[in-house]
């Protein structure tokens, strides 16, 4: 058994000061059993918590740490930073560099505005949306997560799913009345909320490949169709890019389908793990947003020098290392898969796995999941099962079902062998 001493009475101490003792809701255990571990260290692909367990880390902060903890060149520009202030609320030339890098890097984006989460991001680009064609409603599909913006925690993924609230209570009937929502891989469904709702739909946004009810895949023609409609009504299409954005490729999933956004919104990556995010596109839509035009969107902290230097070292990184960064993520998926799945054979298990590059789940169905109603259908008491024997392994999952895995390129062929050894083993200790 793992110690947890001084991750026990951490818990117990957050929770007398923290709602639930955490500071966002995915990183509580209730869905798995148990108790969240107190994190004290992380470098490479290894978390250290506070009893002196190591685990491999296969959530990454939720994305971002594609080049795995405390990458070298990440913390050396972090440092570098440092003795020139922590904020200036002013303009610097690395807000310039770093729009510039983004436009250069997603073909989509002609100009940027950067912000402080995904969440900022995504309220943001919805504004603005509304803003530029005049128009109030917004679809979004069942188990997509955007943040915890009110318009979108109407049928959401994530936490809101795990903890069994998609709809939360605090948003009012006006706002859920303009987010009108449709089944992910699902285009006769958006038609017909289009036709039904003909001139009045501001946006349609997505998550392109989807961590946020578990990894889940567009099928093929989806994006396209999405793309088409938006182009026949006006419709603003908002390709969320918070997770799969220059994981996936430094193009993001938009460059994988070969589809443009008119707004993409991006996050935590290009912060390099500091709190940014940014939402991009078309120049004649962002010059809506203020100063330039009438859509009013502000933060202090944006374009934060910190988060610039964390974000620009990881960018740059990622951009002149393209080649063998995204063929070592696709690699270590493939070879992840391709490990349980065999596995899964050998124990006569039929469950899914779905995959993308450095994303993956384990549905536990046999169901084909391809939305919100099949992900449903998977068995989450197995699941957290799993999850606290993989975690006794030394192998930190996503504590939810309904949470995409994300890899980083710090995982060697050391660490793989010992994910798919510690899957096997859980895998057979919960079937008994
Ligand atoms: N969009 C997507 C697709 C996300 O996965 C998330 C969070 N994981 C967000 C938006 C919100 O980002 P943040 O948590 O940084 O506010």
């Amino acid at each position: 058994m793992l110690k947890r001493e001084k991750s026990n009475a951490l818990f117990e101490r957050a929770k007398k000061y923290i709602p639930g003792g955490v500071n966002s809701p995915v990183r509580a255990f209730r869905a798995v059993g148990g108790d969240p571990i107190f994190i004290k260290s992380a470098k490479g692909a290894y978390l250290y918590d506070e009893d002196g367990n190591s685990y491999i880390d296969m959530i990454n902060s939720w994305g971002p740490m594609i080049l795995g903890h405390a990458p070298e060149v990440v913390q050396k520009a972090v440092m570098d930073a440092v003795p020139h202030s922590m904020s200036y609320g002013a303009p610097s030339a690395k807000e310039a560099e770093m729009a510039e890098l983004i436009v250069s890097m997603v073909p989509s984006v002609e100009k940027v505005r950067m912000v402080n989460s995904g969440t900022e991001a995504t309220m943001s680009a919805i504004r603005l949306a509304r803003g530029f064609t005049g128009r109030n409603k917004m679809i979004k599909f069942e188990g997509c997560y955007h943040g915890h913006g009110d318009s979108f925690l109407i049928a959401a993924g994530s936490g809101v799913m795990t903890l069994g609230t998609p709809d939360s209570p605090g948003v009012t009937q006006g706002v859920a009345n303009d987010t009108l929502t449709a089944p992910y891989n699902n285009l006769e469904a958006v038609q017909q909320l289009v036709d039904t709702n003909k001139g009045q739909i501001a946006a349609i946004i997505l998550e392109p490949v989807v961590g946020n009810m578990g990894c889940v895949l567009p099928k093929p023609g989806f994006l396209q169709g999405l793309r088409s409609i938006c182009d026949a009504e006006g419709i603003v299409l908002i390709i969320d890019e918070v997770m799969t954005g220059f994981r996936l490729a430094k193009g993001g999933a938009q460059e994988v389908f070969g589809v443009k956004a008119d707004i993409t919104t991006m996050g935590k990556i290009i912060g390099g793990g500091m709190p940014v995010g940014a939402y991009g596109g078309k120049k004649e839509i962002m010059d809506f947003v203020s100063p330039a035009g009438p859509v009013y969107q502000a933060g202090t902290l944006s374009g934060n020098p910190i988060a610039m230097s964390a974000g620009l070292a990881m960018l740059h990184y990622l951009n002149d290392h393209a080649e063998s960064v995204y063929g070592q993520l696709n690699a270590t998926g493939n070879a992840l898969v391709t490990g349980i799945q065999s596995s899964l054979k050998k124990h006569g298990l039929n469950y899914t796995i779905n995959h993308m590059g450095s994303m993956y789940s384990l549905f536990f169905t046999s169901s084909e999941v391809v939305d919100f109603e099949t992900a449903k259908t998977s068995d989450t008491v197995l699941f957290g099962k799993y999850f606290r024997a993989m975690l006794e392994k030394g192998v930190y999952l996503a504590p939810s079902q309904f949470e995409s895995l994300f890899l980083s390129t710090a995982l060697g062929q050391k660490e793989v062998e010992h994910i798919l050894q510690a899957s096997d083993a859980s895998l057979a200790e919960i079937m008994k």
